[in-house]
């Protein structure tokens, strides 16, 4: 019989695996795809953004989904532990820009195969092409583990590891759910987060900007009062659909839970070009720019203030002529300008689904697991580890230490139990 059985293999599953051998357990992994870390192999742009070196407060500030439960998981093991771990096997890793750290070979299949050999070498039982169809309960603890094709395994440990809804075809396809369920668990409401976001305003539709990147801007998120209720900084990018790119990714969440609150068919979002200015410093510095140049074209002068496809579609949006000279442009024109390039409106109508998600929001409610052990306060011998949990991060390698924290956990204690 096998001590603790780890139900899903990828990041958070596989360092269960691995921390649930090292204390000590004979341990089953099971997933049912033909490999392990599907989804961690295309994380990252196919190099696995693995964690985060921020200090532990931001690290926390960087988890809008439940980080404070992310305490007690991260006094076990955290960011500096997962780097060490890689390091500690041979792997080192490289810091990048806002602490974000990946494999110095930019791969991350290197980090999967890392993980495989590490449980590999710890002697994990390793079944892939299983599906696990359910578990069963008996007096208030986990029984046995029944799979797919009708086998049935006892066993007094099972660490849920199945992720959530998002890029089904990686095997997360929210499996877990109903078996958490089934113990007594809550399953918070699951929403696409880290998710481009939709828009149909017209000049989306037309695609005017389709392409069109924006560095350095800050995107804020509307409430129907006109009060900010979120704002990131980042770069962006125009989409067929609507905008994508870090900051959108960053608001997305913020656009899914407003739309729902205020029951509304689109939230307005205001981008920034100019984040480091204030409207009047901006003005007065165009101004200057089109009064030393009078003869010149504005759009040739204002080119060094932002791209001239952004410029083009300003222009047609405050019915300024084409081939207007600087000498004919007013005060007022310009304050517009500035104005628009300070607060530039989207209207967001919603995002893409929960499966072209990066992440699924929501999950099996923190309230009802241990924060030190990960087992579940509902049934005995069960755990949750990973994105199947009510826990979600921004895009910067924070989900991938969640779910290596929190499986590190959940394997620790698994182990220590038996
Ligand atoms: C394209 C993309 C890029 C990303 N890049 C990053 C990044 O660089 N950094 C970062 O921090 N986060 C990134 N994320 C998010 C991160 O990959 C996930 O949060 C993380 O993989 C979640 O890990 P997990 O172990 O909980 O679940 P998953 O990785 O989803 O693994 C779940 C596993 O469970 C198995 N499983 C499911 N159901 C069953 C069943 N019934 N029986 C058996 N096995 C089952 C699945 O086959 C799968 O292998 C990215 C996400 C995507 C989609």
């Amino acid at each position: 019989m096998y001590e603790v059985i780890v139900i899903g293999g990828g990041p958070s599953g596989l360092m269960a695996a691995a921390s649930a051998a090292e204390h000590g357990a004979k341990v089953l992994l099971i997933d049912k795809g033909n490999k392990l870390g599907r989804k961690l192999a295309i994380s990252g742009g196919g190099r696995c953004n693995v964690t985060n070196r921020m200090e532990r407060k931001q690290l926390i500030e960087h988890i809008p989904g439940n980080g404070k439960f992310m305490h007690s998981p991260f006094a076990t093991f955290d960011n500096e532990d997962i780097i060490q771990f890689f390091e500690g096997l041979g792997i080192q890793l490289k810091e990048e820009d806002r602490g974000r750290m990946f494999p110095v070979n930019d791969k991350a299949q290197t980090v999967v195969d890392t993980l495989l050999r590490r449980i590999q070498d710890l002697r994990v039982t390793i079944w892939t092409n299983a599906a696990v169809k359910t578990i069963d309960y008996l007096d208030g603890k986990v029984d046995s583990v029944k799979l797919m094709d009708g086998q049935v395994l006892k066993t007094k440990s099972i660490i849920v590891a199945t992720g959530g809804k998002s890029v089904p075809h990686t095997g997360s396809t929210g499996d877990g759910y109903p078996w958490a369920k089934k113990a007594g668990h809550t399953i918070t409401e699951l929403y696409p987060t880290e998710v481009p976001i939709t828009s149909d305003d017209p000049f989306i539709k037309k695609k005017a900007l389709q392409g069109l990147s924006l560095r350095d801007i800050e995107l804020s998120v509307i409430n129907p009062k006109g009060k900010i209720i979120k704002t990131h900084e980042g770069d962006m990018i125009f989409t067929h659909f609507g905008i994508s790119g870090p900051a959108s990714l960053r608001c997305s969440q913020y656009v899914v839970k407003a739309l729902k609150k205020f029951d509304v068919s689109s939230i307005e979002l205001r981008v920034d070009l100019f984040p480091g200015k204030s409207e009047e410093d901006l003005f007065q510095e165009l101004w200057k720019s089109v009064k030393a140049e009078p003869k010149k074209q504005l759009k040739n002068v204002l080119k060094v203030v932002t791209q001239e496809r952004m410029l083009l579609y300003l222009y047609e949006h405050l019915s300024i002529p084409s081939e207007a000279t600087c000498a004919n442009i007013s005060h007022e024109v310009l304050r517009q300008l500035a104005k628009t390039l300070k607060q530039f409106i989207i209207h967001a109508n919603g995002t893409l689904s929960i499966e072209k998600a990066f992440v699924t929001g929501g999950g099996v409610s923190v309230k009802e697991i241990e924060p030190k052990t990960m087992h579940s306060k509902k049934a005995e011998g069960l755990y949750f580890c990973g994105e199947v949990l009510d826990i979600h991060g921004y895009t910067g390698g924070y989900n991938i230490t969640c779910a290596f924290s929190t499986g590190y956990t959940a394997g620790k204690s698994a182990a220590e139990r038996v």
